[in-house]
């Protein structure tokens, strides 16, 4: 392709996004696809002629597009949103479309520093003070894995990297909670600590951590003999945004020298509301935090910002410095290499930079107020009708509810509850994820899709009545 005939594509490309955005309120939410449907349209090997750009669209159009769940669309209710707001897709495309890579500040300084420049923007907007450093990861569960691998690294005074799984006599303990994402878990497996050595610390009536049962759990290990090392909390879970109470986690963290981690994906972009600070209130306390703005914020996927107090230590526990990518600036520039686990790094600041100065940080605020009231609106149109019941407590955008018609026993009431989602689902008028709260199945309803307004918000409310009611 050469550079002419990628302006006609690329036209072509953007018109067709465009007519994507406008009409995706037409499609059906979720996809309708069987397991095998898109693999069975496509052949099993590549062509061996250069094939027309007309043809790559057709099947686009006609097999990869009918085989997606919409994410875009006004009634997507389902997960959390993910927001490509489209200023930013631009920004991803000019990242892509300068294939330029960060290895070491030199092999592109302007990466480096639009990246310092953002994350620094983006402390800032979400009230953090400037004892923080930011940078862009591609997702929150690497950072949280990075955050386990340094909080591994402090406790045993570098030990580990050195000795490796052998160095320790005494097991590393992690404490989170049931609430916590799969990927606090999965992070403590990669970082060697062991499932064995992950304390659930018990929660609330609300899904909040206890501190007194953190406090208590730490006593224990320490006087097993275990060696205490992390915490990591939640600020906005995964199933219900419940928010561990950071200021008594932070506490005990800085009593006992364990790392805090906040793991703050999906909530942290409503730190952009000073209203709402309050929910991650002794953040200042934390040794590192976790915001995926490519949630609710809008950027488009993927662009995690990771902050930590000591930006000192995470270069020491990260960096390699092979003589191909040294140059003469290293002593005074940043080489973001260090401050995470991949070599090659794309241009990701580019798409959050477009997001912020095209919206404005005031357009930013506008939205998630929006949606903030939509979701009030939902909590309070459920708790005001017979049988139908909010169970958690709604800060944010996601509520969660069940019907119980009464008269259903544990087991019908959770095949009630899962069948009028699919019900939902299968309409193709809106997307919802089912989710288990406290041992039963519940619906979530997470509002926050860029074209969501309260119209879409009555509509699903009506849908679910239909399909739930009967
Ligand atoms: C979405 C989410 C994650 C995982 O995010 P990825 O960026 O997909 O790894 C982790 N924790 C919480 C609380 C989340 O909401």
């Amino acid at each position: 392709m050469t550079p002419e005939e990628f302006r006609a594509a690329g036209h072509q490309i953007v018109d067709w996004i465009a007519d994507y955005r406008t009409t995706v309120a037409s499609r059906p939410v979720m996809a309708r696809t069987e397991p095998g449907d898109v693999k069975a349209q496509l052949p099993a090997q590549p062509p061996d002629a250069a094939e027309s750009f007309a043809a790559i669209m057709r099947d686009l159009d006609a097999i990869i597009v009918p085989g997606l769940s919409h994410w875009q669309h006004p009634e997507f209710f389902g997960y959390f949103p993910c927001n490509g707001t489209l200023a930013s897709v631009l920004g991803d495309y000019v990242s892509t479309g300068l294939g330029v890579l960060g290895l070491a500040w030199q092999s592109s300084p302007a990466l480096t520093e639009l990246e310092e420049v953002v994350t620094g923007w983006m402390r800032g907007m979400l009230g953090l003070s400037d004892a923080w450093s930011g940078v862009i990861q591609d997702t929150a569960s690497t950072s949280t894995l990075i955050a386990l691998i340094c909080a591994r690294e402090r406790t045993t005074g570098y030990g580990a990297s050195r000795g490796g799984l052998q160095s320790e006599a005494q097991p590393l303990i992690v404490y989170t909670s049931a609430h916590s994402h799969s990927s606090v878990d999965k992070a403590a497996l990669l970082a060697g600590f062991g499932r064995a050595n992950v304390r659930i610390v018990a929660h609330d009536e609300q899904f909040a951590m206890r501190p007194d049962a953190l406090a208590e759990a730490i006593a224990a290990d320490l006087r097993a003999g275990a060696s205490p090392c992390a915490i990591v909390a939640t600020s906005g879970s995964t199933a219900s945004t419940a928010l561990d109470p950071i200021d008594a986690i932070a506490t005990l963290a800085m009593q006992h020298g364990l790392w805090l981690h906040v793991d703050a994906a999906m909530a942290g972009s409503a730190m952009v509301l000073p209203e709402c600070r309050w929910m991650w209130s002794g953040i200042e306390g934390a040794d590192s935090l976790v915001v995926n703005p490519h949630k609710w914020l809008g950027a488009a996927f993927d662009c995690t910002l990771y902050y930590v107090r000591d930006p000192e230590h995470l270069v020491r526990v990260m960096s390699t410095n092979p003589s191909f990518l040294q140059t003469a600036a290293d002593g005074h520039v940043k080489n973001l290499r260090d401050w995470g686990i991949p070599l090659g790094r794309r241009f990701r600041a580019l798409k959050l930079w477009f997001l912020i100065r095209e919206q404005g940080v005031s357009g930013l605020q506008a939205r998630l107020r929006r949606d903030l009231e939509n979701a009030r609106w939902l909590a309070d149109a459920v708790g005001a009708a017979p049988g139908w019941r909010v169970l958690a407590p709604v800060p944010l955008q996601t509520v969660c509810v069940r019907h119980d018609p009464g008269g259903l026993d544990g087991d019908a009431l959770d095949r009630h509850t899962q069948a009028w989602c699919d019900r939902v689902n299968r309409s193709g008028a809106a997307y919802l994820t089912p989710a288990v709260l406290a041992g039963r199945w519940m619906v979530r309803v997470s509002i926050g899709a860029e074209q969501t307004e309260r119209r879409h918000v009555e509509r699903l409310w009506k849908t679910m009545r239909v399909e739930a009611e009967g």
